[in-house]
């Protein structure tokens, strides 16, 4: 028998409805209240609602798969390993944990064939894993399950063709969060020089070092070796783009107009049509969450909690979207309230925990909105808003 058929490509089983599997995750409440229009009024107030929050297909598709791979090894008996969050919430991580999963750390995945023997069952997350893991996985011939997003793998497959085009990748995403190291991953397999640029300042900064031809030596002093593969910047006059696929849709486009407005100051507009592309890789349930975030704190609501994992990258995108609206705090459950009169949220500068208290305005009815970002279990979000409407009740 060859390698290749001892150790088969990952399988991606087909998924059954995603209803039947995804119970644990319910809230009754929540679906009374979207039966009610998005809208639950109650003495003390109003809470609201978006018209869309919550999971997305990606990740309801990644959930089902592991719950029947779950269901299927009881019988079985197969040691299961997840490589990696599943997706970045907490609850879910420990739902799984609880389940009999193990889930390795970014350490222990790095030498996955000391933890994953032949006889196992190793599950892709839905952020999918770098080459080179992936590749160590197989080498074990153990059951490999991938439960990586579609929206996901677009990604990667457009930036491949593009360095295969003869193009420089600018990643705008962040270049630790687990989907962007395996597109860097990816690129590099391919053969090709990325930067991943997090902020619309590090793009622009980028883009003068590129137009200017700046010295290698100054190109890595702004973006160290976790941005960038490349030791110069010569690469880079051909330049590709795309963003992590959770990130804010309306700074993707103004990344777009940055990198061309800065080409065609450099080489003219014909010339800048021939040296750029631009994919927008932001997945169409983020864009749909962040649009719907943006109507309803549009509306005018006095106070607005944005619920999710401090590390999930849609949902603090949502949380940046509201605070530019309205009153908002990040929270990832119901425990946030579990101080009286104060409320445990992040920092996200300083990417510390901390309690704030003031948070909710004494008077009353008061307008309040909950946004969830796309790996927000709606059962926390029942549980969130039960909570509240203890607080705005008492
Ligand atoms: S947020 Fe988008 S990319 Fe991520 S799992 Fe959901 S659909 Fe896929």
């Amino acid at each position: 028998m060859s390698a290749e058929r001892a150790n088969p490509s990952p399988r991606r089983r087909p998924v059954p409805p995603h209803d039947q599997r995804l119970s644990a995750f319910d809230s009754e409440l929540v679906d009374r209240i979207r039966a009610a229009g998005n809208v639950w009024r109650i003495e003390g107030g109003e809470i609201f609602l978006p018209r869309a929050f919550g999971f997305c297909r990606g990740v309801k598709r990644a959930l089902a798969s592991l719950e029947e791979t779950c269901d299927r090894h009881r019988r079985t008996g197969k040691r299961i390993f997840l490589l990696g969050q599943i997706i970045h919430n907490p609850w879910v991580n420990d739902y799984f944990r609880q389940r009999g999963v193990q889930l390795l750390s970014n350490e222990q995945r790095q030498r996955v064939e000391e933890h994953v023997r032949a006889d196992d069952c190793a599950v892709i997350p839905a952020f999918g894993v770098p080459l080179e893991i992936e590749q160590h996985l197989r080498a074990t011939g153990c059951e490999v399950v991938d439960t990586s997003c579609g929206d996901v793998r677009r990604l990667w497959l457009w930036a491949e063709r593009a360095v295969r085009d003869g193009f420089a990748v600018l990643v705008f995403g962040k270049a630790d969060h687990d989907e962007t190291v395996v597109t860097k991953s990816r690129l590099a397999a391919a053969g090709g020089s990325y930067v991943v640029a997090n902020s619309l300042d590090q793009v622009r900064c980028l883009c003068e070092l590129i137009v200017s031809r700046a010295d290698g030596e100054r190109f890595r002093a702004a973006f160290g070796p976790q941005a960038t593969n490349a030791g110069s910047l010569d690469a880079f006059q051909r330049l590709a783009q795309v963003s992590q696929t959770t990130m804010l849709y309306s700074d993707t486009m103004k990344v777009r107009q940055i990198v061309h407005e800065a080409f065609v100051r450099a080489v003219g507009q014909s010339g800048a049509d021939e040296r750029l592309q631009f994919q927008p890789t932001v997945c169409h349930a983020t864009q749909d969450r962040q649009a719907a975030a943006v109507e309803l704190c549009a509306a005018g609501p006095d106070l607005v909690l944005v619920v999710g994992g401090f590390q999930s990258s849609n949902t603090r995108n949502l949380y940046r979207l509201a605070s530019e609206y309205a009153r908002a705090y990040f929270i990832e459950d119901a425990e946030a309230f579990r101080t009286a009169g104060r409320l445990h949220t992040i920092d996200l500068e300083t990417e510390k925990p901390v309690e704030v208290s003031d948070w909710l305005p004494a008077r009353r009815p008061l307008r309040v909105g909950i946004l969830a970002g796309a790996s927000s279990p709606e059962i926390v979000v029942g549980q969130v808003l039960q909570k509240l409407a203890d607080l705005l009740r008492a």
